[in-house]
């Protein structure tokens, strides 16, 4: 462990960052968070923005349908359930010790062709790409089907051209997939974190995977310098994207759709919870920014963390955002949950969020390990590790929040949002279950503190 390089007295002294360097789970509240009305005309995106990255997905759509048959029942549209959880809110709420929730979970972890919260920004921002370079080749004069995309003329024009991008493992299978089925040559900079089966996968698919012994942040600004160094090539920034930010925020405008078809109300006097597992904060970043425009003050987001990599808590709560790492205070950054073990987060999603999240909670290895256990047995729900980060989330504010504010966290509707699972090989995910279920053994009940 190297000494934490905090240049300044006060952050050492922290009793916040004290706790988070020994690994402790602990919940976090926003002192900076003000009415949504307030701050929305201050933000750098709107929901103007939101709209018109939907709109981009929809002319996609038959695109979609043709490239990708699984998304052709749904119209090209690539969407996840949404689904009522009472079975996981009663063995979840008897583990934590916590009043019975009403829980709902989002599946992205079943969302077609990539099975993780990346399929909504990295196809966003690919598809985005792709339309780019056929406008300004002339491709798109009279056409209104985007089925066309699927063309000779148009893969050709692709081949002259490649994505990269820098990744833990999901980015780059959703940016590898689709990038490689539009006939793109593409590079994928893979984390030590990443799976093997995930880049053994992407090589199928032609994906040029270059594998990288250090973590995220490295892989990342490794594909940023090769991009910048290759002509015709898109580098897609995980840390600072605009148009990765607003595909997932196109989330929000369906989970509207989602919850009105389910009579599910949230008012003020109805609030919606809404949990999201956190990594660099560019999903759960947009998709948190899509419900604000939508719901306004009535939804609540929390984001979760990993205890060894809670990069978004840090750099929020020291206001330092990218300009501190977790290894600054001490961790490692290695964790189970792959999909979140980024040391640093980003600058652009950090400061949006600033004046509107509601908080930021942590959740170690071990409860991660084991929620992946508990929700198999209760729903029958194969996730993985970094997608059961915000299932705990209902209990820490029963227990965590200010007395008088407990009766409204406990009759809020909560919502999980599970970001990824379905790609993850059989004997992978059930090795996941198996560490879960053998730690639940080991102790008769979670000592969450
Ligand atoms: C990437 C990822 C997240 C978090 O998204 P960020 O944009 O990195 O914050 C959450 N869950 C899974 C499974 C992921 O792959």
């Amino acid at each position: 462990m190297t000494t934490p390089s905090l240049a300044d007295g006060q952050l050492s002294q922290d009793p916040i960052i004290a706790a988070l360097s020994k690994g402790e789970e602990l919940l976090w509240l926003n002192p900076k968070r003000r009415p949504f009305a307030e701050v929305r005309d201050t933000l750098p995106l709107s929901l103007d923005d939101i709209h018109a990255a939907a709109a981009r997905l929809e002319r996609f759509a038959p695109y979609l349908a043709r490239a990708f048959p699984e998304t052709a029942a749904a119209g090209g549209i690539i969407e996840s359930p949404l689904r009522r959880a009472n079975a996981a809110a009663t063995t979840l709420s008897q583990w934590l010790g916590a009043p019975l929730p009403t829980l709902w979970i989002k599946c992205d972890s079943h969302l077609p062709v990539s099975g993780s919260i990346k399929a909504r920004g990295g196809f966003h921002e690919v598809l985005a790409y792709a339309e780019e370079l056929a406008q300004v080749h002339g491709l798109l004069a009279g056409v209104d089907d985007y089925a066309c995309f699927d063309e000779p003329d148009f893969r050709a024009l692709f081949r002259e051209h490649s994505v990269v991008v820098g990744s833990t493992g999901n980015l780059g299978l959703s940016i590898g997939i689709l990038s490689a089925r539009l006939g793109f040559k593409v590079t994928v900079h893979m984390s030590a974190d990443a799976r093997a089966w995930k880049k053994a996968l992407l090589r199928e698919k032609g994906v040029q995977v270059v594998e990288h012994t250090s973590d995220y942040s490295v892989a990342v600004a490794q594909g940023r310098e090769e991009a910048l160094a290759t002509p015709r090539c898109h580098f897609v920034d995980d840390e600072d994207s605009t148009t990765l930010f607003l595909g997932y925020a196109v989330a929000a405008l369906r989970l509207k759709q989602q919850l009105d078809a389910e009579g599910v109300l949230v008012d003020a006097d109805h609030p919606l919870v809404v949990h999201l597992p956190c990594g660099v904060g560019g999903g759960p970043g947009g998709i948190a920014f899509g419900l604000k425009h939508v719901f306004g003050d009535t939804v609540h987001c929390f984001f979760a963390e990993p205890t060894p990599s809670p990069c978004m808590l840090l750099g929020m709560h020291t206001g330092r955002h990218n300009a501190i790492s977790v290894q600054d205070i001490g961790l490692d950054n290695r964790t189970c949950a792959d999909g979140l073990a980024v040391g640093r987060a980003s600058a652009f999603v950090g400061k949006v969020i600033e004046p509107w999240l509601d908080g930021i909670y942590t959740v170690s290895d071990d409860h991660l390990y084991a929620l992946v256990a508990l929700i198999e047995e209760s729903e029958g729900l194969g996730l993985e590790p970094s997608a059961v980060a915000g299932l705990p989330g209902f209990a820490y504010l029963a227990r965590h929040s200010a007395p008088e504010r407990q009766a409204y966290w406990q009759s809020a509707t909560h919502l999980a949002w599970a970001t990824g699972g379905a790609m993850v090989p059989r004997e992978e995910m059930k090795a996941y279950q198996a560490k879960g279920r053998a730690l639940l053994a080991s102790q008769h009940h979670a000592d969450m503190n």
